[in-house]
């Protein structure tokens, strides 16, 4: 970003690649809403504008975490929609002046004391063995947070709730977490992993990606750990892959403790969530009793399957 922003609203608004998939496409763009109004104030820029990272929009901007760069100018930031960011840009790329009043009710509100919620299912052989199965309470504040994360939430109590009724006793401990503030700092993920620490946590499943048809997990650890998850969830019936497995545990994660996320169709969930229409009529029923099914099936499997 060169002078020529210098007292100017920079607006960022890139061409997305089409056919990309939501997922791919959040994990590249947002990069710019979290870090862009920084860089534009590093330039001289007096506030930014942020294209919204869904593939589709209805006019509805999709809001999310910024990260400001302590060493420089806290300018005033805005997420656009996409109609109207690309209306911005074209008019611009045809050299016409283009005026914006930005009027903005954001504050900082500073911070409250909040709680993680913590339920457990003792294990009857190994109790000071955890598996823990976690999603996320908070949402933004736009739209009912229903995809992000209160289908999470469902998929942590139904199951909790599920292996209970069943009156079967696991091996191990199954605790289930709910943990407070994970999108405006993660918050409850590093006050669980900081109070917790002494604990033996023999792994942490997040799920955090919406009610999409479960495809895979995604898992994290060591060849001797990822060996034990394989055969764990075998019975579960979806595949294990290495990749991202989730915020709320990753604190977790940077304690050694191996991880893995629930990982479904998450094109309906990219195009919602952070945004006005995170609302409950998008979910489907039937996709979030198979999310809570197979969360259910990998705590039961974690909690009993032997090490090797
Ligand atoms: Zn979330």
């Amino acid at each position: 970003m060169g002078p020529q922003v210098k007292g100017k609203i920079v607006l960022f608004a890139p061409g997305l690649p089409p056919g990309a998939s939501a997922g791919a496409l959040y994990s590249i763009f947002s990069n710019l809403r979290t870090h862009g109004p920084s860089r534009a104030a590093a330039a001289g820029a007096v506030a930014a504008l942020v294209r919204s990272v869904p593939p589709v929009s209805l006019a509805t901007p999709h809001t999310g975490t910024l990260e400001y760069d302590p060493d420089k100018p806290r300018i005033p930031a805005a997420a656009l929609d996409a109609e109207h960011a690309d209306w911005i840009a074209r008019l611009a790329r045809r050299g016409v002046e283009v005026r914006v009043r930005l009027e903005m009710g954001a504050l900082d509100g500073g911070l409250v004391d909040t709680a993680n919620v913590v339920a457990e299912i003792r294990g009857a052989e190994k109790p000071e063995e955890i598996v823990l199965i976690g999603a996320h309470l908070d949402s933004w504040d736009v739209g009912q947070g229903a995809q992000d994360d209160g289908v999470g939430v469902i998929h942590v109590i139904e199951a909790m709730r599920l292996i209970r009724g069943l009156g079967v006793r696991p091996a191990r401990t199954i605790r289930g977490v709910l943990f407070a503030n994970e999108e405006h700092g993660l918050e409850g993920g590093k006050a669980y992993a900081l109070a917790h620490k002494g604990e033996r946590h023999l792994a942490a499943v997040e799920t955090d990606l919406g009610s999409g048809k479960p495809e895979r997990w995604n898992v994290s650890g060591s060849p001797h750990e990822l060996a034990w998850f394989l055969t764990a969830a075998k019975p579960v019936g979806l595949p294990v892959e290495l990749g991202w497995c989730g915020a709320d545990i990753s604190p977790l994660k940077d304690q050694g403790v191996p991880t893995m996320t629930l990982v479904g169709d998450v094109e309906r969930y990219f195009e919602v969530h952070h945004s006005e229409a995170d609302t409950l009529d998008k979910v489907e029923a039937q996709e979030l009793q198979e999310g809570l099914a197979v969360v259910a099936g990998i705590a039961w499997q974690l909690a009993n399957a032997p090490r090797p």
